[in-house]
Formats: C-alpha cells, sequence, structure tokens
C-alpha cells in the first residue's frame, strides 16, 4: 500500500490539477454534499486545547482538536466537534527551585457556552448527570458535557475508575446531545482510542432500533475514523472486565453489542485499541513517518495500516497578521490559505528587509507577553530590537528532550555569547512526572552556575497558548530535537516556520514529511553527536541572521517546503477525501 506517499495536493508541487480539484471543491463545496448542518462532521475528543473558549488542553492533540473545527468554521465546513468541558484547570509556577501545579475553577458560562439540557449516564449502579452546552461558530459548533465533578483533563492514572468514567461520560452523554439537537453524525473521527465510546454508543443504537447487529457493526465501521496520535500499542493502558461492568455494560441496550464487546476481553482486559481498529474502518496517523512507522496489531495480530494525514495549523490563529497579509498579497497563499500553485516562486519575492521588519514586530508582541511573565530569576526579560533568540517550547517529555542543549553547557555559552544571544526555554512538566522535574531543575541549576546563561537563558513557566504564539512569532531560531522515531508529528515547529524562525530539527514527526535538507537538521549516531551538531546548527542560525543572502535562501527554502504541510485547509481536505472520497 503506498497509502504514505499520498495524501498532500501539492505533492509533486507543480502539479496543477490537483490544485485544481481542490479550489473547486471548496468554491462549490462539494464536500457537502455528503454533510450538512443536520449531518455533520462529528470529531470526538476527549482534549480540546481552547484557551478563548475556556478549555485548556495538554498538547499537541488538542491543538490539533481545535485547528481542525477554526479551519472548518473558515472553510464553511459543517462540524460539530464533542467534548467535556473540564470545571478545573492546572496551571504551573517556579518558586523554590521547582515547578508547582496550581488549579484553577472554569466557568463555562464566562465562556459563551449555553446550556441545552441535562442527560444521564449509568456508573456503578447510580444515574450520573450530565450538562450538556454548546457554543455556535458559523458551520461548527463545540458541543460539551460537564457537571461539577467532572474534574481536569487526564486526572488520576490512564485505567482508572474516573478516566473511564470521563471517556464513558463524553461517549454515551456527548452521543445524546448531539440527539438532543437532532444531529445525526455523517462521519464519526475519533481523536485516539479515548473517544471509543462514542462509535460504541452508535453501533448499539443502530443494533437496538431493528438493524441487524453485523450490518450495524458494517455501516459504524464505514463511517468511523480512527486518528492515531500514538507510536506503541503496548504503551497503551488496559481496563477491566469489572470496570466495564460498572461503566459500560449498563449502558448498553443492545445484546448482541454486549456479548460483542464481552469477547474483546482477553484475561479480564481490554485495550481501546484493539476495540476501536474494529470498529473504525478509516485510520489515519499524523505524519508521514508516523503512519509508517506505528506499531498496531488487530485481533487477529495482523498490522494495521494507517493512512498519513499530517497535521497542519489554523494559520489565521497561528501567524502573526502582518505575516499572513504578506502572504496573502505576494501571492504565496490562496484565499483559502493554501499555497498557490506557483507559491515557490513567488517566495523569491521575500526579502531579508521584509523578515527583519516582520521579526521586529512579533518581538514587540513577544516583549508584551513576558511583561506577564518572569523567568526563573523572578525577572521580566525585556527584548532590545537585535537581540538574537533561540527558543526551546514544548511540552516537557523525555522524548523531546528539553536537556539535549545543556550537555555541553561551555559549548552552549560558547555559541551564545558572540552574539549576545538569548535561549527561553518553555514547556509544562506533566503532572507527576518527578523525573522531568527533576530534569528541568538540573537544567536550571546547569543555568544558574554559569555567569554569562544565568542571564540569557530563561525558563518562562505555564507554557500555554499565549506564550506559544509570542515565542513563535517573536523569537528567531526554533530547536525541535526529538529522539528520531518518537514524534508522532508535533505542530510547533510548523508555527515557527510559517512566523518566519529558522528551524534546527532532528528529522522526525511532520518534519520528516519535508526533505533533511530543507531545514537545519540535526543528525548524529549518539547524542554527545547530536548535541555537537545541533551547537554548530546555532551557530549557523545565528551567522545567518546576520547575513541578509544567507537569511533568504534558508527561509525561501523551509517555506517551499513545509507551507503545504502546514497549511491547515490543505490537512482539512485531505480528511475530507478520505472520509468523502468522490
Ligand atoms: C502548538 C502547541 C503544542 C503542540 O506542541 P508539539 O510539541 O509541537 O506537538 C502544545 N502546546 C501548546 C500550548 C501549543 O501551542
Amino acid at each position: 500500500m503506498n497509502d504514505n506517499n499520498s495524501g498532500y495536493f501539492y505533492h509533486p508541487l507543480e502539479n496543477i490539477e490537483d490544485v485544481e480539484i481542490f479550489e473547486t471543491a471548496i468554491d462549490r463545496r462539494v464536500f457537502s454534499r455528503k454533510l450538512s448542518p443536520e449531518r455533520p462532521y462529528t470529531y470526538w475528543t476527549l482534549e480540546l486545547y481552547d484557551q478563548d473558549n475556556g478549555i485548556r488542553g495538554g498538547g499537541g492533540l488538542g491543538i490539533l482538536a481545535a485547528d481542525t473545527r477554526r479551519v472548518a468554521e473558515q472553510v464553511g465546513v459543517p462540524l460539530t466537534l464533542v467534548t467535556p468541558f473540564y470545571p478545573s484547570e492546572t496551571h504551573q509556577k517556579w518558586e523554590d527551585g521547582r515547578v508547582i501545579d496550581l488549579h484553577k475553577p472554569v466557568n463555562y458560562a464566562d465562556f459563551g457556552f449555553s446550556k441545552i439540557d441535562d442527560v444521564f449516564v449509568k456508573c456503578c449502579g447510580n444515574l450520573c448527570r450530565l450538562e450538556v452546552i454548546e457554543k455556535k461558530f458559523g458551520s461548527t459548533r463545540i458541543l460539551a458535557v460537564t457537571e461539577p465533578n467532572f474534574g481536569e483533563l487526564y486526572s488520576g492514572l490512564s485505567g482508572s475508575d474516573h478516566r473511564l468514567y470521563q471517556e464513558v461520560s463524553l461517549g454515551f452523554g456527548g452521543y445524546q446531545a448531539l440527539k438532543l439537537l437532532g444531529l445525526k453524525p455523517a462521519i464519526m473521527q475519533l481523536n485516539e482510542v479515548a473517544t471509543f465510546f462514542a462509535a460504541l454508543v452508535r453501533l448499539d443504537e443502530l443494533a437496538s432500533n431493528g438493524m441487524d447487529f453485523y450490518e450495524a457493526v458494517v455501516y459504524t465501521r464505514k463511517h468511523t475514523l480512527y486518528t492515531n496520535h500514538t507510536l506503541v500499542q503496548a504503551a497503551e493502558a488496559e481496563f477491566s472486565l469489572e470496570q466495564f461492568e460498572r461503566f459500560v455494560f449498563p449502558n448498553l441496550k443492545s445484546k448482541p453489542v454486549r456479548k460483542w464487546l464481552r469477547d474483546k476481553f482477553e484475561d479480564g482486559r481490554i485495550k481501546l485499541s484493539s476495540v476501536t481498529i474494529e470498529i473504525a474502518e478509516l485510520r489515519s496517523g499524523v505524519s508521514k513517518l508516523h503512519a509508517r512507522v506505528a506499531n498496531y496489531r488487530d485481533i487477529a495480530g495482523e498490522r494495521v495500516k494507517f493512512k498519513a494525514i499530517t497535521n497542519g495549523i489554523d494559520m489565521e490563529k497561528w501567524v502573526m497578521p502582518e505575516i499572513m497579509e504578506l502572504y496573502h498579497k505576494d501571492e504565496i497563499l490562496d484565499e483559502y490559505d493554501m499555497p498557490t500553485i506557483n507559491f515557490s516562486e513567488k517566495l523569491t519575492a521575500l526579502s531579508s528587509d521584509e523578515i527583519l521588519s516582520l521579526k521586529e514586530a512579533g518581538r514587540t508582541k513577544l516583549n508584551s507577553v513576558l511583561t506577564k511573565r518572569p523567568d526563573q530569576n523572578g525577572e521580566i526579560l525585556h527584548l532590545k530590537p537585535g537581540d538574537l533568540v533561540f527558543d526551546f517550547k514544548r511540552r516537557f517529555v523525555d522524548y523531546k528532550r528539553p536537556n539535549l542543549p545543556f550537555r555541553d553547557p561551555a559549548r552552549l555559552r560558547a555559541v551564545l555569547e558572540p552574539y549576545n544571544a538569548h535561549y527561553i526555554l518553555a514547556g509544562r512538566v506533566h503532572t507527576g512526572d518527578e523525573r522531568m522535574a527533576a530534569i528541568l531543575s538540573e537544567v536550571l541549576s546547569i543555568v544558574n552556575s554559569d555567569d554569562y546563561l544565568r542571564t540569557h537563558v530563561h525558563y518562562i513557566a505555564d507554557y500555554d497558548e499565549e506564550l506559544a504564539y509570542a515565542l513563535s512569532v517573536g523569537s528567531n531560531v526554533a530547536i525541535n530535537v526529538p529522539i528520531v522515531g518518537l514524534e508522532a508529528c508535533g505542530t510547533s515547529w510548523e508555527k515557527d516556520v510559517a512566523n518566519l524562525n529558522l528551524l534546527i530539527s532532528t528529522h522526525d514527526g511532520g518534519v520528516a514529511d519535508g526533505s533533511s535538507s530543507s531545514y537545519l537538521n540535526v543528525y548524529g549516531a549518539s547524542e554527545d553527536e547530536e548535541a555537537s551538531e545541533l551547537y554548530r546548527r546555532m551557530e549557523e542560525a545565528a551567522s545567518a541572521w546576520q547575513n541578509g543572502f544567507d537569511l533568504e535562501v534558508l527561509m525561501r527554502t523551509q517555506l517551499a517546503e513545509f507551507l503545504p504541510v502546514i497549511s491547515g485547509t490543505r490537512m482539512l481536505s485531505d480528511y475530507l477525501n478520505y472520509l468523502l472520497p468522490e
């Protein structure tokens, strides 16, 4: 199967026919043929990262969900996103040499949601009441279920009763919420296996309303897409039959569905991926590399194939308006924020003077966000025009290696000092991840023991959308060094490339959709070699920011390779073409 090479309208870049197909598609809304306001595309996610609407996620999976809905709104695709509204969220601060979690209540009424009604889900012999709330945005809406004790995103261990309760509430409660509004899902996209229960309810509804069980399975499978973000099935949590007896089976009406589900337990345990694969005929991974290497087996032991649909971003949200204006004016992007047919040629008009002046505007925005966010020393960083800034911003997890640049502190200093450069580090440590919390403390004590690094390396706590945006628009060089093979896609590097930063990266995730010569690639046979290559690339990037010609060449090359990947409209049209082929 050659799924991994398909998927882009712009591959090969000069394929004019593909471009015309897409424009016709959006213009005439041919996708609406099978989608309508009453039969929308439904997108199911336990995690949504959308702070404007009061919902704070954990990372890329939630960002993807929010971006998908916004792009659908921009191009007029009827889409209903179904998610929990968490009544509390975590923030972090740096105090006494460590990260501390703070919890903050959130009220949906403050974010423009209105209540529709209540629905009920059976759990542990009780009826649990969930409020159904809704907020509309053009052709799309967020439909959420919530209750005061719903808890936070990822509260409790995966595999715990509380997680199962949240997942069951989204599936069974969310499906009833759709019915309250008179909506029938044309498609169900399951953003990871935690949303499996939504497809299960649909199967149960069909099978208990007179459809033959096998027909109901075929029908559900045909209209369900499972989007995988995880590389290995083995890492996934399991639930026990006993937990399902309390939370799941009492909510199912159809006897054959209960039997089907019960048969999927092995030694009294179940992994949701195994049943999600059974209930979803359509399956996607989030980058070409990820779709190729994700190692999943179905119940028969066959390797599962994933269609590669690389994550894009909502460019209207993540790219500085002044830069979007330039992309449109120079006909690099069209009115749908898709790269134009000859955008690569148009990029040659992009001059270093323009880049420098746009980055100055971005710098002003970064400075204004930093006034509210002191660094680890309690200092407010105010960058001066022309200051060179490197940044590393992403969740603090092992495989992303926030500590790689600190492997040789003397070398790091030697790279930064000649340019009087700053290095900004931002990222959330997952609650309870003692190991990463310790690594962060260690990095900051290395920083503290060097008099240059102490004043030029800044850790900014409570990484969120605001900081992600400010750093994308206001820094110069972005560092992305996951262990190769472990990043599913990553989207922060896309924000950086689109906002005219130079990208230093290992060849992994969505970055590996492009060629390794199109950005500042870090490669090495060992971590020491990778670190030394990283320092060399940092020097190269710093020098390019002093040399207009080099800057133009590097920037145009990055954009020519990655704008088609980055375009969220390209992603949505890939999904629609996969889900509703002509
Ligand atoms: C873009 C973004 C992400 C995605 O990060 P990756 O590490 O690139 O997947 C996570 N968190 C926030 C706040 C973001 O803005």
